[in-house]
């Protein structure tokens, strides 16, 4: 590969570069003033903590962490904290921003935010993991609250760092605060169906996509990338609605079967033997041949930048449901336009979490727990009228879906600001 197409593949992969093309293209469509402009795309908040920890030898570690707080403009800022070796900066205010587009995309009452630690959690013991949630807890503590900035789990982190951030949060102000994080576990203030929450929140969308081309799920061939939590339980969820789920793709390899795959069998296989490969239900096939197989829907549920310049030629999908945050690059859009494929952008399609995120801090809050009917019918009421409402902006302002949402969202906030004018 020649040193120019490297530096081009390096802009075209960078999240923040794809953020802000993302948003400058919808407030360009907006004719949004240069002003207001400004005030979005900047962070209200990027803190940056050295966070001391004594490992299990008795070493003293410093590690480094970030919280961004994109916007506030339309509630308390929202967004997980991941803990991963190569954690910038740059990509968490990438991501906080995408939180406030995503929260604005549902017209729940957040604004975004997102933290990261840098770390490698796999070389980490309990213990010090534990220490570590808890000193970068600390450290954030007056930033931190349920009026003020909730996070989440998010890659590398889970609901017994949730818990931690709790405690070490509910310490501090001296009494019992749930609603100052979510995803956390069922018997301390968690939601039921949060685990579900995004990948029934990919189904739903999808569905409603499908009456768009007069299929049924049961007409239905589905491609779903990754078998973790969003890929997981898509699969299991949309199977049994009646999906014919014909490959799904890990980072180890796929496995197809035209006919559909046994999902419940197909993860008690890779219980069993710790990978999907050679599974009696299916064959075993390349991984990026998979990604291009002929189907109704592509679901990437795995990682950022999979459906790039060169990947997107090659897609042989109806529907593209993003699971994923940041799945497709924006020179890919452009690609995916030009075949006529319907796209469910991330903030749209993955926005299931959050919502029931939303709902677990509302029941936190009320003290006052719903069951899991409560909770799926909920769900279901915002993601179709948020699919109805991207699609009906992009028919009106003759934009594609992604831009639609963006612009939707842009709006959204911007109206926040305007109402509540510029403080001083
Ligand atoms: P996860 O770690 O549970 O699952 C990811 C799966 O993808 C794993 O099984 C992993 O082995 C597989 N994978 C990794 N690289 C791959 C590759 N190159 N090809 C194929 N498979 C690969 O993570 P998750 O929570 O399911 O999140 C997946 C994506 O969805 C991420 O982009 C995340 O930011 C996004 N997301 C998650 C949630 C949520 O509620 N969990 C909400 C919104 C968005």
């Amino acid at each position: 590969m020649s040193a120019a197409t490297e530096a081009i593949a390096e802009q075209e992969l960078n999240p923040w570069i794809a953020a802000e093309r993302r948003f400058n293209e919808a407030a360009e469509r907006l004719a949004m003033d240069d002003g207001l402009r400004k005030v979005l795309r900047t962070p209200s908040r990027e803190i940056t903590v050295y966070i001391p920890v004594v490992l299990d030898d008795g070493r003293i570690e410093v590690f480094t962490g970030y919280r961004v707080q994109h916007s506030i403009a339309r509630g308390p800022a929202k967004g997980g904290i991941r803990y991963a070796p190569d954690v910038s900066l740059e990509e968490v205010r990438a991501l906080a921003s995408w939180m406030t587009w995503k929260c604005a995309v549902v017209n729940i009452p957040f604004g975004g935010g997102k933290g990261g630690v840098i770390c490698d959690p796999n070389v980490l013991s309990q213990g010090e993991l534990e220490r570590l949630t808890r000193r970068y807890t600390a450290d954030l503590i007056e930033f931190l609250g349920p009026d003020k900035d909730v996070p989440a789990p998010d890659m590398n982190t889970n609901d017994q760092v949730m818990a931690w951030v709790m405690d070490t949060y509910s310490m501090h102000v001296r009494h019992t605060t749930t609603a100052v994080v979510t995803g956390k576990p069922l018997d301390l203030g968690g939601s039921r169906g949060r685990t579900e929450a995004t990948g029934r929140g990919c189904m739903i969308v999808t569905q409603q996509a499908l009456e768009r081309f007069g299929l049924k799920p049961t007409d239905t061939s589905v491609v779903i990338q990754g078998f973790g939590n969003v890929g997981g339980m898509a699969a299991r969820l949309m199977a049994r609605a009646g999906f014919r789920i014909i490959a799904i793709i890990e980072y180890d390899g796929a496995v197809l079967n035209n006919k559909g795959l046994d999902i419940e069998a197909l993860l008690l296989h890779r219980k069993e033997t710790g990978s999907i490969r050679d599974f009696p239900g299916g064959t075993n096939v390349d991984r990026d041949e998979a990604l291009y197989l002929e189907c109704d829907v592509l679901l990437p549920a795995a990682k950022e930048n999979v459906i790039t310049s060169r990947t997107a030629p090659h897609l042989r999908c109806r529907i593209l449901t993003e699971g994923a945050n940041g799945p497709t690059t924006p020179e890919a859009d452009r690609i995916l336009e030009e075949k006529g494929i319907f796209v469910i952008p991330d903030i749209l399609a993955n926005a299931g979490g959050v919502t029931v995120s939303y709902f677990e801090w509302v029941q936190d809050r009320q003290g006052f727990f719903w069951n899991e009917d409560l909770v799926n019918t909920r769900l279901e009421e915002i993601m179709v009228g948020s699919f109805r409402d991207v699609v009906k902006y992009s028919a009106q302002h003759k934009v594609n879906n992604r831009t639609a949402a963006y612009m939707l969202a842009l709006d959204r906030v911007a109206f926040a600001i305007k109402l509540r004018g510029l403080y001083a």
